[in-house]
């Protein structure tokens, strides 16, 4: 392949303002582009490649996965899905799993799932609480739970049903919900991850689990992007030490191969029976053995304390670099996934940065958002620091 920068493709439909740039081959946390030009990944393909690239345990098991069997449907048994099901029931404290292929069709199964829930006792008009600046991903339903007028511009009417409070406000929420027998679930991401990496208190998740339990409304905890490891615990809410009653995951699952699942607890658990709900890929034996690997690998080798260790370290050399800048109004986040708020926009560093040799993204207009594989090391984790210094530098500067 010859030298040169992508041009905007006619036949590729054109839903992304993408970075100029062409990959081609990853080793660990580093990307090369079609003109050998080194990269190193701090956005993981946006919290996804949770083993980086090429990994050495991995990419053989799915060699061998592919020998086996891709795909077989969900008209007969996939052990493969029973194993993983194991694996995150085991790991989350639930009960049962339901397998699909993307964050929002978690997503959609668990609004499904609480509006189910809602008409299994007789409510015909349930109603799930949502949060300012969530992200729950671009279908109907989701984008209409999803609290940013970005995502939703173009595309009205928006499915009913949702009422929307602001995060971290125990009050607001009483309010908001005050005498209201149609509410059945309250839906949120621990971490905020599209909408600026807003992390919810500790305290906060503590009193909406107690609140949950007084009106027997479904927890249901999107930890599509902050789950499965990212911030050191398997999910971000055990930080809390509370267990939601539905809980979809997707991004990292697969280390890049795409897999979404939603997990349920008791409550939650039996309210899909045959018929409700289904998937022709979902849960496949290559996504399965994705989602497997994932899990052992990340056992085996000590990833989450890695993304602990690594994030805190990250976090704390981002702070001591960037926090004392007038221009920089935060640094937050838990393990990997640190968000750098600027008190403007800062779009145009997801393009510098490239240039510079480092892939990271915005989120939020002005939030740099860090989600790098949980193998960072960290000398990796200061040079991230080290190209991003000036880059911020410079734009706060302009
Ligand atoms: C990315 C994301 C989604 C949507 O996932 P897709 O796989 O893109 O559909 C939903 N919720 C959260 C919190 C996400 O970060």
């Amino acid at each position: 392949m010859t030298a040169s920068t992508p041009a905007t493709s006619p036949h590729v439909m054109n839903t992304y303002g993408r970075v100029p740039i062409a990959l081609q081959r990853g080793q660990g946390c580093r990307v090369w582009d079609v003109n050998g030009k080194e990269y190193l990944d701090a956005l993981g393909g946006i919290a996804v490649n949770t083993l980086g690239h090429n990994h050495a345990k991995l990419v053989p098991a799915l060699q061998h996965q592919l020998t086996q069997l891709i795909h077989t449907s969900n008209y007969y048994h996939v052990p493969l899905q029973e194993q993983l099901a194991q694996l995150l029931v085991e790991r989350s404290g639930m009960s049962n799993v339901f397998f699909c292929n993307s964050g929002l069709e978690a997503n959609e199964a668990a609004l499904k799932i609480a509006r189910k829930f809602g008409h299994d006792q007789g409510i015909e008009k349930p109603e799930v609480v949502v949060y300012e600046k969530a992200f729950h991903g671009r279908s109907i339903a989701t984008l209409s739970a999803t609290g940013n007028p970005k995502v939703q511009a173009g595309f009205g009417p928006l499915v009913e049903g949702f009422i929307r409070v602001p995060q971290n406000d125990i009050e607001a929420l009483r309010r908001a919900t005050e005498g209201n027998p149609n509410v059945v679930a309250v839906f949120f991401e621990t971490i905020q991850g599209e909408g600026g990496v807003n992390p919810m208190r500790i305290e906060y998740l503590q009193q909406l689990r107690k609140l949950c339990d007084e009106r027997g409304w479904l927890m249901m905890i999107d930890e599509v992007q902050c789950g499965m490891g990212r911030t050191g615990k398997w999910f971000a809410h055990q930080w809390a030490n509370i267990v939601p009653d539905v809980m979809p995951l997707a991004k990292g699952l697969g280390s890049g191969v795409p897999v979404g699942a939603v997990v349920a607890g008791p409550k939650a658990a039996n309210v899909l029976q045959p018929g409700n709900h289904g998937t022709t890929f979902g849960g496949n034996p290559l996504a399965m053995r994705a989602g497997l690997e994932t899990i052992r690998i990340m056992e085996e080798d000590g990833l989450l304390q890695n993304a602990a260790s690594v994030g805190a370290h990250l976090q704390a050399a981002l702070r001591s670099a960037l926090g004392s800048l007038s221009g920089v109004k935060e640094v937050r986040g838990q393990g990997l996934m640190i968000g750098v708020e600027l008190d403007k926009p800062c779009g145009a560093l997801v393009g510098r940065a490239a240039e510079a040799g480092l892939l990271i993204s915005v989120t939020a207009e002005s939030v740099i958002r860090i989600v790098p594989p949980l193998i960072l090391t960290t000398a990796e984790a200061d040079e991230i620091v080290a190209r991003l210094t000036p880059l911020v530098q410079a734009l706060l500067a302009e």
